[in-house]
C-alpha cells in the first residue's frame, strides 16, 4: 500500500497528475499517517461497518477505513482525484469511489443502497468551508450508529459546548439534539499540506437511537433555539417576542413562567430538555 502522507510520496505523486491544491475545495491533505490510523481506530471502524467518508483527497483515511471496515463508500467532489486514487486505493475491492457533491446525495437511500446489513458510520476530514451544511446532513439523515469528523478546533468545541459557556450555540443544541459528542483528540496545522491556519480536532458524534425528550414539533422546537440564540446576551423572554412576533412580550413571558423558568433566563444556559419545554408550551397555546 502507497503510504500517501509521506510528503515524498505524496510530492511526486500529485506533480506526476498536474495537481495543485484547491482552496475553493478545502483542499489540505494529511502528511501524517498517525492521523488517519487514528481516526480510524477511535471511530470502532471494524468489518460489521459500513464507512461513508466525505472527501477523500488521495486517500489516507481512505486506505485506513478499508483495511478495517466492511465496506468504504467515499464521496469526492474533485474528479482531478480519479487517477490518483486508483492508484492509491484500486487495490480495494471493499471500496466504491462516488464522485460527486456530498451536499447533493440523497444520504439516507445512499446508506440503505451501499451499506445493507452493515453498520453505518461517517468518517471523514471535512473540507472546512461546508463543515455545518455536511454535519448537518449526515445528523439530519437518521442513519448512522456514528459521525467521526475532522474540523477546525473551535468548531468541535462548540459542538461539544456545555449550556452556558461561551462556545454553546445553536449549532451545539442542534448536534447534541441528534447525537453525544466526545472530543477526541487535537491535530496540529503541521499534519496537512498545505496547513491551514487553524488547529484541527476529531470529534465522535454518537448518535441517539432514541430521542430522549417530549418534543411535540421538532421544527417548533429549532425555531425557538434560533430565536433564543439570535439576541445572545438579551433574555429569553426578549428572543422569543422578536422571533414569536404572535406571542408579544406578555405572551412570551407567559410562556416562560409556564414553564416554571426564572423571569429573566437566558437562553445561552438552557438545557435541551428547557428548549423542548419552551416549544412544547407554545405549542399549547396555539391551541
Ligand atoms: N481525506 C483527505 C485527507 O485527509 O487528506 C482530504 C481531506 S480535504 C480536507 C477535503 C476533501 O473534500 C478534498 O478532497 C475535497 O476535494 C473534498 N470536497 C470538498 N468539497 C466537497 C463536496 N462538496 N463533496 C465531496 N467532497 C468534497
Amino acid at each position: 500500500m502507497i503510504n500517501v502522507c509521506d510528503i515524498h510520496v505524496m510530492k511526486p505523486l500529485l506533480a506526476e497528475h498536474g495537481f495543485h491544491f484547491s482552496k475553493a475545495k478545502g483542499q489540505n491533505f494529511l502528511i501524517a499517517s498517525w492521523v488517519p490510523q487514528r481516526i480510524a481506530e477511535d471511530a470502532g471502524v471494524d468489518p460489521s461497518a459500513g464507512v461513508l467518508e466525505i472527501g477523500p483527497g488521495i486517500g489516507p483515511l481512505t486506505q485506513q477505513l478499508a483495511l478495517r471496515a466492511g465496506k468504504v463508500c467515499a464521496v469526492e467532489v474533485d474528479t482531478r482525484l480519479e487517477p490518483i486514487l486508483a492508484k492509491t486505493v484500486g487495490e480495494f475491492d471493499n471500496l466504491e469511489i462516488l464522485w460527486g457533491d456530498v451536499l447533493q446525495q440523497d444520504i439516507p437511500a445512499l446508506v440503505t443502497e451501499k451499506f445493507p446489513g452493515l453498520r453505518p458510520m461517517a468518517c471523514a476530514n471535512l473540507p472546512y468551508y461546508i463543515t455545518s451544511p455536511i454535519l448537518t446532513a449526515l445528523l439530519e439523515a437518521e442513519c448512522f450508529d456514528s459521525v467521526t469528523v475532522m474540523v477546525q478546533k473551535e468548531v468541535a468545541q462548540r459542538i461539544a459546548a456545555k449550556p452556558g459557556s461561551p462556545d454553546y450555540s445553536a449549532f451545539t443544541v442542534f448536534c447534541q439534539f441528534y447525537a453525544e459528542p466526545e472530543l477526541l483528540f487535537d491535530v496540529p496545522a503541521g499534519c496537512f499540506l498545505p496547513a491551514p491556519k487553524v488547529t484541527s480536532a476529531v470529534i465522535h458524534l454518537k448518535t441517539r437511537k432514541a430521542l430522549p425528550w417530549d418534543i411535540h414539533d421538532r421544527e417548533l422546537f429549532f425555531r425557538v433555539v434560533r430565536a433564543s440564540f439570535a439576541m445572545r446576551r438579551k433574555k429569553l423572554a426578549n428572543g422569543l417576542a422578536s422571533g414569536f412576533p404572535e406571542l408579544g412580550k406578555a405572551g412570551a413571558a407567559e410562556v416562560i413562567a409556564a414553564c416554571g423558568f426564572d423571569a429573566n433566563i437566558r437562553g445561552e444556559t438552557m438545557s435541551i430538555p428547557q428548549f423542548a419545554a419552551i416549544a412544547n408550551q407554545i405549542l399549547r397555546r396555539r391551541g
